[in-house]
C-alpha cells in the first residue's frame, strides 16, 4: 500500500490525460484565483502519481523512500512541480479557448520534455517501444511522465478535444462522440450550474 491522504484518495481523476489530470490537482473557480490544493507536500505528489496509473506501486513506495530525510530537496521539487503545472495550466487552457499558448509556457515544456528525455530509457512496450525511467534518486523524476504526456498531447493531439470545464478551472479531452461534454464532472460542476441557472430563472419571474 502507497500511503495517501483523503483528499488525494478522493481527488476527480477525469482528465483523460495525465498531464490534463495534473493540471487538475488544484481546484478553483473558472477564471478564479486557484482553490484547494491537493499537492500539499511532495509526498502528495508521489500519492497523486500512483493514483493516477504513471507510478507503480513499488515505484512509488521507492520514491517515497529516496526522499526521506530529504525534506527541503523534496519541497524544492514540490514547488517546480507546481510551477511547471501553472505552465501546463496556461498553455493547455488557451488551446481549449482557441487561442496561441504563451510563448514562456511552451518552452518551460520544451525544456522540461528535454530533461525527462534525457532521464529515460527505450524500452519494448505492448505495441512497440516506449519510454521509461528508472532513475530514483531524483525528486524530480515523479513528473517526467507526465511532462512527456503533456508534449505528446500538443504535439499529437487531439487537441481540439481538449476543453476547459464551464463551471471550474479544470480541463478535460472531451472524449464524447458528438463532442458535447461540458462539465470536469456533472455531480461537481453541472449540477450547480443547473441549480445557478434555475435561481436565475425564478428571480427573472419574480422581479
Ligand atoms: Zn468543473
Amino acid at each position: 500500500m502507497v500511503e495517501t491522504s483523503d483528499y488525494i484518495a478522493r481527488l476527480r481523476v477525469v482528465g483523460g490525460d495525465p498531464a490534463l489530470d495534473f493540471v487538475n490537482t488544484v481546484e478553483g473557480e473558472r477564471d478564479g484565483e486557484p482553490g484547494f490544493e491537493h499537492l500539499r507536500s511532495y509526498e502528495d505528489l508521489v500519492a497523486w502519481g500512483y493514483r493516477v496509473g504513471i507510478l507503480s506501486e513499488e515505484r512509488a513506495r521507492r520514491r517515497l523512500r529516496g526522499a526521506r530525510g530529504r525534506s527541503s530537496e523534496a519541497e524544492a521539487a514540490r514547488a517546480r512541480a507546481l510551477e511547471l503545472r501553472d505552465d501546463l495550466y496556461r498553455l493547455f487552457r488557451a488551446v481549449a479557448r482557441g487561442k496561441s499558448p504563451p510563448l514562456e509556457a511552451l518552452e518551460a515544456l520544451r525544456l522540461a520534455e528535454s530533461e525527462a528525455l534525457s532521464r529515460a530509457r527505450l524500452v519494448p512496450g505492448e505495441e512497440g517501444f516506449v519510454w521509461e525511467w528508472v532513475d530514483e534518486g531524483d525528486l524530480d523524476g515523479v513528473l517526467w511522465p507526465v511532462v512527456h504526456a503533456a508534449t505528446g498531447l500538443l504535439t499529437s493531439g487531439p487537441l481540439d478535444r481538449v476543453k476547459s470545464c464551464a463551471g471550474c478551472r479544470w480541463l478535460f479531452v472531451d472524449e464524447s462522440r458528438n463532442r458535447s461534454r461540458r462539465w470536469c464532472t456533472m455531480e461537481e460542476c453541472g449540477t450547480h450550474e443547473k441549480v445557478r441557472r434555475y435561481l436565475e430563472r425564478r428571480a427573472a419571474k419574480r422581479g
